[in-house]
């Protein structure tokens, strides 16, 4: 019996290990890929606080030492199901079960992707799914977003401070974005929207160097660009947990600040549940306030 079960070993769930462990509970943290996350992905953050350049992937392993060295114990299967029997929980992977006093998901979501040929190659060679990590890659080249929610326009305002120029492609002449945030789009001058348009191909050679995007007529065009950025919303990675915590329409776990769910003992850390800034730097903290508040609950 494990005082918490930690699911996913991205920065929340890493984070909520240090926690966990410096307030002596014993902590088994599972993963079904590796450790880090998303974030290991990113060629170089520069917006986390200490240190001005670091990648992803040094960062996720310096979170995986510090709570390794701290005792926390990981496993690397993949969570299928919770079972909540009160004061006892129990994790099933597809070979083994654990059971905890309390449960910390913290599995994140993933970028929904665009699903065209060679997309996952190209990632960190053109291709990325945030503006605000790599937006600065660019800095007076060309670029492209793809996708008409609020991400995606706000990445188009944001990479429009950066970029010299900026297409935004969008499949529809509507933007499911908040009209202000439109209206800000259509005022810049380096911000051109290619709508009623999908991305059909991406050109490379070792990095991307166009995209080739079909209209609704059928006519196709080709856009030189150095990167492209897809912002068609996130798959949160809640599935397999829905019987056991609220979810929203769009599969978030339904949870305020202090990061618990409507289950006791079962918290929620990080991307995987309504909020409004899921960046590195609130993910850790999701996971401090997570194990804080599972301590306190086991402490009860
Ligand atoms: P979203 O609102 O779900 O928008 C996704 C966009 O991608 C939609 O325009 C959709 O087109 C398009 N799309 C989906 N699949 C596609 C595909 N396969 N190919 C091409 N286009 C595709 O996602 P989001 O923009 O990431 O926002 C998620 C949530 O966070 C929303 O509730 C949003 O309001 C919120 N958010 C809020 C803020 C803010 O308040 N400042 C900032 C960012 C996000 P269609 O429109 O045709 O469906």
């Amino acid at each position: 019996m494990w005082d918490i079960i930690i699911i996913g070993a991205g920065p929340a769930g890493m984070t909520a290990a240090i926690y966990a462990r410096r307030a002596a509970k014993s902590v088994l943290v599972l993963e079904a890929l590796s450790y880090g996350g998303q974030i290991i992905n990113t060629p170089d953050i520069e917006n986390y606080p200490v240190a001005a350049h670091i990648s992803g992937f040094d960062f996720a392993t310096k979170v995986y030492e510090q709570a390794k060295a701290l005792g926390a114990e990981f496993k690397f299967e993949k969570a299928v199901a919770i079972e909540d029997g009160g004061e006892e929980k129990t994790v099933r992977t597809a070979k083994n079960a654990y059971t905890g006093k309390a449960v910390i998901i913290a599995t994140g979501s993933e970028n929904r992707k665009l699903g065209v040929e060679n997309e996952d190659k190209l990632v960190g060679r053109g291709i990325s799914y945030c503006a605000t990590c790599d937006g600065a890659f660019y800095r007076g080249k060309t670029v492209a977003v793809v996708g008409g929610g609020n991400t995606a326009l706000e990445d188009a305002l944001y990479l429009a401070d950066l970029a010299e120029k900026v297409y935004l492609i969008h499949r529809r002449d509507e933007f499911r974005a908040e009209a202000a945030t439109v209206e800000r789009v259509k005022l810049r001058d380096n911000v051109e929207l290619v709508l009623n348009s999908v991305v059909k191909s991406l050109i490379a050679d070792k990095k991307l160097t166009a995209v080739e995007v079909v209209n609704k007529q059928g006519e196709t065009r080709t856009i030189e660009v150095n990167g492209l950025f897809v912002a068609v919303g996130r798959i949160p990675e809640n599935q397999n947990f829905a019987q056991v915590i609220a979810l929203d329409s769009a599969g978030y776990a339904l949870s305020g600040e202090n990061c618990h769910t409507d289950t006791p003992g079962v918290f929620v850390a990080g991307d995987n549940r309504v909020k409004e800034v899921r960046q590195l730097v609130t993910a850790t903290a999701d996971g401090a306030v997570a194990a804080t508040e599972a301590i306190k609950y086991l402490n009860q």
